[in-house]
């Protein structure tokens, strides 16, 4: 029996999990507004809601921050020129459903009485809302919905001295997953939460010293790769360099396993291994797991592309760029009005009917969400004459929300929580179905197996195995890091 429908609502979103948010700052450059804008723009794909940029000559910071893409908005003269300073950190949002106000744009900034301070953030804390409550009862004003503007009070009444003992005190307090940007009076300081959930990296580019969420954001700048902030490291970069201090070291690395499969840029290098690399390897794991007779390896654009690659290499199956993806769809169509409703994924995704008329297909994507993609994806296949239409996913079956920053819906809209394989692949209509195993994934990454007592990654999301503990959800605060943050967005 079925035990969800998910198709009895339309969608025409792209029913992808999304990152929320990505990371950059800089330390040591008369330019380091303009290439924190660089940076933010190679890190676009982890949030195009909403841009910021905080800069600081001396004592004097500079800021602005727009709704939108960073290459709208961080172009002209007019916003540029007056972010002065040798110094600058940056953040782009992916936000969710009704969170989108300027408040809500980072980096946040505050004047302490050590000076000025900003600070942006990439991941979700799960005690947040505890956090918050107990602040506001303490009399804390907060003037915005998200959870990192807790950060900021709980340094505001810190009894501690200098910016960064006030911001580890801070930390001490908070669970979850972060990569924090931040930046005082002459220093920029970049931390990882315990286990590393989220990817913060450090780069040089001459004497400067850079941090950012992945690689491609130092190559975009001409910046070197130095090496990741490790798990619970914090680092300072200042006119002396770059200090390295531990302050939450756990010894465990429990990185999100999903940035490998999808959320990374595949140009990126994540934990020393090229991101597209592994990608393609998971599709080759994926191609030993589940072969089946065909005539065409077709990724579902663009992030089915390397696992595709690989697919159709270890299966010997000819890959061909079977659907073809409209890069020019902006909000206003993806907006389910009842106008265009009917055009559905057609709007985004067309199918190159020359090279799938007749034959048995192969279709490898990344993941499946709430199926609807999905689902009218293998029917236009069908429509431009496939024969059979065979769906190749290249993580586990996502089963459980994350809470660690990373928009998901609640679990009961995941369509792997309460369906099996065989009646997922009944509902999306394709002839078989087939999921990468999780030691399938493992192997990829280049373990032998999921060590179950000790994973090496983040995998709570497949697995239910959740590193860190969810104290805001355990104490009913609402499913999913993203709808206990839109709770609060709706209380405030
Ligand atoms: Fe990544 Fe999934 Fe863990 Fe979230 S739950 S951090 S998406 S692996």
């Amino acid at each position: 029996m079925l035990t969800t429908n998910p198709f009895d609502r339309d969608d025409l979103g792209d029913d992808k999990l999304h990152e929320e948010c990505g990371v950059f700052g800089l330390y040591g450059h008369a330019d380091a507004a303009a290439l924190t804008a660089l940076g933010l723009h190679a890190l676009q794909h982890r949030g195009q809601e909403a841009a910021g940029i905080v800069a600081a000559e001396g004592t004097q910071f500079h800021l602005h921050h727009a709704q939108g893409h960073v290459g709208d908005n961080f172009s002209t003269p007019a916003v540029m020129a007056p972010l002065r300073g040798n110094q600058a950190i940056g953040h782009n949002r992916y936000s969710t459903a009704g969170g989108a106000g300027l408040r809500n744009i980072q980096p946040f900034f505050a004047d302490f009485s050590f000076g000025g301070f900003a600070l942006a953030h990439n991941g979700n804390l799960t005690n947040a809302r505890i956090l918050r409550r107990q602040l506001v009862q303490r009399g804390c004003l907060f003037r915005s919905t998200s959870d990192t503007e807790v950060i900021i009070h709980l340094m505001a009444t810190s009894l501690f001295g200098t910016p960064v003992e006030r911001l580890v005190d801070a930390l001490r307090q908070v669970e979850g997953a972060y990569s924090v940007v931040a930046m005082a009076e002459g220093q920029v300081i970049g931390i990882r939460d315990p286990l590393g959930v989220r990817p913060l990296v450090l780069g040089r580019l001459g004497d400067a010293h850079v941090l950012a969420s992945e690689t491609c954001a130092l190559d975009i700048i001409g910046a070197d790769f130095v090496r990741e902030v490790e798990p619970g490291e914090l680092v300072v970069l200042d006119g002396r360099g770059v200090t390295s201090l531990r302050p939450f070291n756990s010894g465990q690395s429990r990185f999100c396993v999903f940035e490998h499969i999808y959320f990374s840029r595949p140009d990126s290098m994540a934990e020393g291994k090229s991101v597209y690399e592994r990608r393609k390897n998971i599709g080759a794991e994926l191609a030993r797991e589940s072969h089946v007779e065909a005539d065409v390896v077709i990724p579902v654009p663009d992030s089915g592309v390397p696992a595709a690659l690989g697919y159709a290499s270890e299966a010997g199956i000819p890959f061909e760029i079977g659907i073809i993806r409209n890069h020019y769809v902006g909000r206003t169509f993806i907006e389910p009005t009842d106008q265009i409703r009917h055009l559905g994924v057609k709007l985004k995704h067309n199918a190159n009917r020359a090279f799938i008329e007749g034959k048995r297909v192969v279709l490898v994507d990344d993941s499946i969400v709430r199926g609807t993609t999905s689902k009218k994806i293998v029917e236009m296949v069908r429509a431009a004459g496939a024969k059979e239409v065979h769906l190749r996913i290249s993580s586990p079956p996502t089963t459980h929300s994350c809470f660690y920053g990373v928009d998901t819906p609640e679990r009961s809209k995941l369509l792997a929580s309460s369906n099996s394989v065989e009646q997922m692949a009944a509902l999306i209509g394709a002839d078989s179905l087939a999921f990468v195993s999780i030691d399938g994934l493992y192997r990829a990454m280049g373990h032998p197996a999921r060590d179950t007592a000790k994973p090496a990654f983040c995998d709570a999301c497949f697995t239910g195995d959740y590193p860190i503990r969810l104290a805001d959800h355990d104490s009913g605060a609402g499913e999913g890091g993203s709808v206990s943050m839109l709770a609060d967005r709706k209380a405030s």
